[in-house]
């Protein structure tokens, strides 16, 4: 049966939960804020199943051969509402019209996230748009497994650690599955989340109505969070300065598996990913207009397909994939844990939450873009053929 012992190794995709014939697996949150399955002994019978449907512990190896291109949905107010070019949209739309179902993360009334799904084009508006807190799978899995069984043309957005989930959950392949996946930094603690929520509504003495978390008012690399309030009061702050983007960035709030990610890869389980395309003011400055551009991998002969599909809707264009993953590395790897991470965490229930980022976040500087700045400064030196020498010199330097 499964048993938790190193936190690390639990995504929280709740493929377990859903697997086990005698409904003995529960979720807990942790005091982080984190859900893990716990095991009711006096039910279990020892079957087994929870741990053969576990994604981390039976790790799956894909030998795709993926192909880049750099995407902007030629419908410029969808592209505005959604992260970066608006293709989750595109291909949310192709399955609707094929009378499918899409699943997808939004918010609940309360602002929690969570896995549902829509059969129709206006309901997906609710999917649109990232949010940065982790989503919950809930029953997701075993409705996506009734519609497919039922023939219905199955779209299954999500992490890549949710989309493993799925796939060792149903334990054999659909031809009518179509999965798509992000390029994924790591997922925020829900209760950081809902301690950040709380701390605005005490501020402003209002209900949050809605939340966007990359408003592009101010440009799609330079976006905001945007709450507005019961009140109409509305509260845009930039991705540097807002509290919560900032703690998310820092990577002092993740799920503990993120840092030691087993999903972030090239050769990926989904038929398509998406992701911002960063980077592309230097690879392909041309059609850079900052209002948003996807980077999108097509994994499989079935990404292929719909990717086809919908082309005459998107401006897009090939590029190659290592390039492109050089301002990204998200895709690859995982983020480094923020050593003041444990403290950061004893002191969520007794710090108030800005007082809280404020000590623990406060330089401002996000290690994220630092990471892709250096990354980018490395392929340029790299291309000059002026890598090696600049290592040598840095070297001499630090000798002396
Ligand atoms: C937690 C998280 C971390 C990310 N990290 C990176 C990164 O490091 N680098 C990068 O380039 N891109 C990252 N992305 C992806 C990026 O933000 C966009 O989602 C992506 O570019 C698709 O944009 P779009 O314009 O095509 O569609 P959009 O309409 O913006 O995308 C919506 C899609 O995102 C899914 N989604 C939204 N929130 C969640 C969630 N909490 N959990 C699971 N699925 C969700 C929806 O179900 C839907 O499929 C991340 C997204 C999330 C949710
Ligand atoms: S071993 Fe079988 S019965 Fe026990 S928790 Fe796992 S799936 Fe459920
Ligand atoms: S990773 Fe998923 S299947 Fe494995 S223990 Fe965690 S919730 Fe269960
Ligand atoms: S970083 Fe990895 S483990 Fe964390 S949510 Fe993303 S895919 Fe899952």
């Amino acid at each position: 049966m499964i048993k938790i012992t190193d936190k690390k190794n639990c995504t929280g995709c709740y493929a377990c939960l859903n697997t086990c014939p005698q409904s003995c697996i529960t979720m807990k949150d942790d005091f982080e804020g984190f859900w893990y399955p716990v095991v009711d002994h006096s039910k279990c019978t020892n079957c087994g199943l929870c741990e053969n449907v576990c994604p981390v512990m039976h790790k799956t190896q894909e030998n795709n051969e993926p192909r880049a291109y750099a995407c902007i949905n030629k419908n410029e107010i969808i592209r505005l509402k959604s992260s970066s070019g608006g293709i989750f949209t595109l291909v949310a739309e192709h399955v609707i019209d094929n009378n499918g179902v899409v699943f997808g993360a939004s918010f609940d009334k309360g602002f929690t996230v969570v896995h549902s799904y829509v059969e129709s084009k206006e309901d997906l508006e609710k999917f649109r748009g990232s949010k940065y807190v982790q989503s919950k799978i809930g029953d997701a899995y075993k409705q996506a497994e009734q519609f497919l069984r039922d023939g219905r043309q199955v779209l299954f957005s999500g992490t890549p650690c949710q989309i493993a989930g799925l796939k060792s959950f149903l334990q054999r392949e659909y031809d009518n599955l179509l999965c798509i996946d992000i390029v994924c930094h790591g997922v925020p603690s829900p209760k950081v989340w809902e301690r950040y929520i709380s701390y605005h509504e005490n501020r402003i003495g209002a209900s949050v109505k809605r939340i966007a978390f990359r408003c592009k008012d101010k440009g799609w690399k330079r976006f905001s969070v945007s709450l507005l309030f019961n009140n109409d009061t509305e509260y845009l702050e930039t991705f540097d300065k807002d509290l919560f983007m900032q703690a998310f960035l820092k990577n002092i709030c993740l799920r503990p598996s993120c840092y030691a990610c087993n999903f972030k890869t090239l050769y990926r389980q989904s038929d398509i990913t998406l992701a911002d395309f960063w980077g592309i003011e230097n690879l392909l400055p041309e059609i850079d207009d900052d209002k948003g551009t996807s980077l999108v991998f097509i994994n499989s002969a079935r990404g292929e397909s719909v990717f086809k599909r919908i082309k005459d809707k998107i401006l897009y264009k090939e590029v190659d994939i290592n390039k492109a993953v050089e301002y990204n590395l998200s895709a690859i790897k995982s983020v480094e844990k923020n050593p003041k991470r444990d403290k950061f965490f004893k002191e969520l229930d007794q710090v108030p939450f800005d007082e809280l980022v404020k000590k623990y976040c406060s330089d401002g500087i996000l290690v994220k873009v630092k990471r892709n700045l250096k990354a980018a400064v490395r392929s340029v030196l790299k291309k000059l053929k002026l890598l090696n020498m600049v290592k040598n010199m840095a070297k001499m330097i630090r000798m002396k």
